[in-house]
């Protein structure tokens, strides 16, 4: 990790109590979010962690409006862009991108990556409005390319004949088009070999300490959240149960669930003295889930308490915030 993030009290990015809950046949109700708050500063990491199915995918949708939360609110750069219509919410789009899991999806096969990058650039108006001229648009290509690491001749070519790492590098020349301050980030590494996810991973934070940007980053290699992170937010069932600084988040976890993830990896990432057995069986349903605290059906530690009374995410006296009755840490 380098640089420091801004302490300025102000977030660039907000959430207040975000729920999302889906319709899923029978009258059931599948709450994909239940109640998420967090903020994130300008130049801060934050890295979102969790089993599969946990709601990240759907915490980084609702965070850039791609997908309308059921309740709560999202600030963005003090906008409160919750229901903010279409039309309004437009100009600020181009301050928060998205990059994806599959390098594939975003890139139409029978366009070549200069007409692919260069989309965002013919869409939105140029900063002073109006259309940017041809000219413009081959600098700002040209600017990108090196930006991200690939040679200008790579933008007469289709996506078919890069690798996917490469590709990945044109996703994020693509969603950097029309420098965003914000960008999230949704586990833009994990189908990439090990090899190549480390040179994307410096990528993201080169780009980072070059422009000054803000990431969300979703991963489940702990590995790779420790190394880009500055915060870490931990989620379980819809819920954030842990979030703090990633040293004290990573080294000295406070809830069992951050705990047993770490226990999980096969080579920890570091030697935190006892951990718990690593984690049995899946997450329960989120259309069901546990009363009480929502991890008990699993925690190495559980007592009677966390079966009936949830627990509310609380401050630590370290700063973190635990949503734990017998947090492992700093009582
Ligand atoms: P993650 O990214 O952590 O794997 P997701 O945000 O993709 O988790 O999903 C959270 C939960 O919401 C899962 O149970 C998933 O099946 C459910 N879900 C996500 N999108 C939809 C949808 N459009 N309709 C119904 N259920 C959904
Ligand atoms: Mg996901």
């Amino acid at each position: 990790m380098t640089g420091l993030p801004d302490h300025s009290p102000s977030p660039l990015i907000a959430a207040q109590d975000l729920r999302m809950t889906y319709r899923v046949g029978r009258g059931q109700v599948l709450r994909a979010l239940d109640g998420v708050s967090l903020s994130v500063r300008p130049g801060e990491v934050l890295g979102l962690v969790g089993e599969s199915g946990c709601g990240k995918s759907t915490l980084g949708r609702c965070l850039l409006r791609l997908v309308q939360p059921s309740a709560g609110r999202v600030v963005f750069d003090g906008t409160d862009i919750t229901t903010l219509p279409e039309r309004r919410l437009r100009p600020l789009r181009q301050d928060m991108q998205m990059v994806f899991q599959d390098s594939y999806a975003a890139l139409n096969p029978r366009r070549r990556i200069g007409d692919l990058v260069a989309e965002p650039l013919r869409v939105h108006p140029a900063p002073g409005g109006g259309r940017r001229s041809r000219a413009d648009i081959a600098a700002r290509l040209a600017e990108l390319m090196d930006l991200v690491g690939l040679p200008q001749q790579a933008l007469a070519r289709y996506p078919h004949e890069f690798s996917g790492g490469q590709r990945q590098r044109i996703n994020i020349a693509r969603a950097l088009a029309l420098s965003p301050r914000l960008v999230v980030a949704d586990e833009p590494v994990a189908a990439l070999d090990v090899s190549i996810q480390a040179q994307i991973v410096n990528l993201f934070m080169d780009l980072r300490d070059q422009l000054g940007l803000t990431y969300i980053f979703v991963a489940h290699d702990l590995a790779v959240v420790r190394q880009i992170s500055t915060r870490v937010a931990v989620m379980y069932l819809g819920a954030i149960v842990e979030l703090g600084e990633a040293d004290a988040v990573l080294h000295r976890p406070a809830h069992p669930y951050t705990a047993a993830l770490i226990a999980a990896v096969p080579e920890p990432v570091v030697r935190t003295g006892d951990l718990p057995p690593p984690l049995r069986g899946d997450v329960p349903s989120p259309i069901a889930p546990p009363p009480g605290c929502r991890f008990h059906t699993r925690c190495p530690v559980v007592r009677d308490r966390c079966r009936v009374d949830p627990p509310a995410l609380r401050t630590l006296p370290d700063g973190r915030e635990a949503a734990c009755h017998y947090p492992l840490v700093g009582e």
